[in-house]
């Protein structure tokens, strides 16, 4: 297969970055994988595992001559990201990143690069609880959607190029707006997660017998929260910081939900239980003819 770029160069190479470097590596889309990230531990675990041709503490360094540079860093962290290889991006370069929310993006990165640099952000919606660059693999992205928000005006060479490398890591690519991303989103994962860190901080305050005995019957249920929940903390807390305004409108419409579930449980209401409990398997459906279970 042919080389979609020169150099690409990875800022960030934890649980994304070091399975997109895989990938880029395993199917030949790059001459060279630069490689930078904050601390020397990190480096040296990715110079290990061999994710890279060239390894550097300095993204600046990293991003020289790079035809790709992806940010691969939690989001609380892209604005100084931008504003560090921003003069040493070369005309031509493009920019992109994997970040799970995206209007965001375009606030934090998009002042800082220079003219004639096309900003193409991505979200692959793919991942595991796991973090660090030992937690990748080269299939992660393989039959999952990777969402593409480029900014109006994205020069159309420099979208078909980061297409073309997300549909050979496996993903489908789909292309919206920053907004209708973050709303769905919102919905699909940052409020199922936001509830699954409840009900487990919900279990830690419980009284230690009974926290026993709920780690004893986890199966019932609350497990499969518990691996939500055990999510990097770093990269959520940013995520609600970022997407603030749409998980703000979803979280009210699911308290206005859940009051309602709330009351007919007070009431004895089963046909409302029922019903409700009946529509939700139409959803599960949904997804499973989606090939997305
Ligand atoms: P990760 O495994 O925790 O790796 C994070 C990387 O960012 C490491 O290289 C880390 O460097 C670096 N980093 C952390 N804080 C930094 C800071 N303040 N300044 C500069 N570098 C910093 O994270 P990940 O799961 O790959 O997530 C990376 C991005 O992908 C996030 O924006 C996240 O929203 C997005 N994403 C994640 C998933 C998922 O399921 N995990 C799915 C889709 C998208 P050191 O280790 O050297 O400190």
């Amino acid at each position: 297969m042919s080389m979609l770029f020169r150099k690409v160069a990875f800022v960030g190479i934890g649980l994304i970055g070091s399975s997109l470097a895989l990938r880029i590596r395993r199917d030949g889309m790059a001459g060279h994988i630069a490689v930078s990230t904050r601390s020397q531990e990190t480096l040296d675990k990715a110079e290990e595992l061999g994710l890279g041709d060239s390894y550097t503490l300095d993204a600046a360094e990293a991003a020289k001559d790079a035809d790709l540079v992806v940010i691969c860093v939690p989001l609380g962290a892209y604005s100084a990201v931008a504003e560090t290889i921003a003069p040493s991006l070369k005309p031509g370069a493009i920019v992109s990143d994997v970040g799970s929310t995206k209007s965001s993006v375009i606030t934090d990165i998009a002042g800082h690069l220079p003219e004639g640099v096309p900003l193409v952000p991505a979200h692959p919606v793919a991942g595991t609880e796991h973090s660090g660059p030992e937690a990748g693999f080269d299939t992660l992205f393989e039959d999952r959607w990777c969402i593409l928000t480029p900014p109006e005006g994205t020069d159309p060479s420099a979208l078909d190029l980061v297409t073309q490398m997300w549909r050979r890591a496996g993903s489908n690519v789909e292309i919206m707006t920053p907004a209708h991303h973050d709303l769905v989103l919102a919905i699909t994962s940052h409020l199922p997660h936001l509830i699954a860190y409840t009900i487990v901080d919900t279990a830690t305050y419980l009284e230690e017998d009974i926290k026993a005995e709920v780690i004893k019957f986890s199966a019932a249920g609350f497990r499969d929260f518990t691996r939500i929940a055990a999510s990097d903390p770093t990269m959520w807390r940013d995520i609600f910081l970022k997407n603030r305004e749409a998980v703000l409108e979803v979280l009210g419409r699911f308290n206005e939900d859940l009051t309602m579930l709330q009351r007919a449980i007070r009431r004895g209401d089963g046909d409302a239980l029922f019903e409700a409990f009946s529509r939700t398997r139409t959803i599960r459906r949904g997804v499973i003819d989606a090939k997305q279970a």
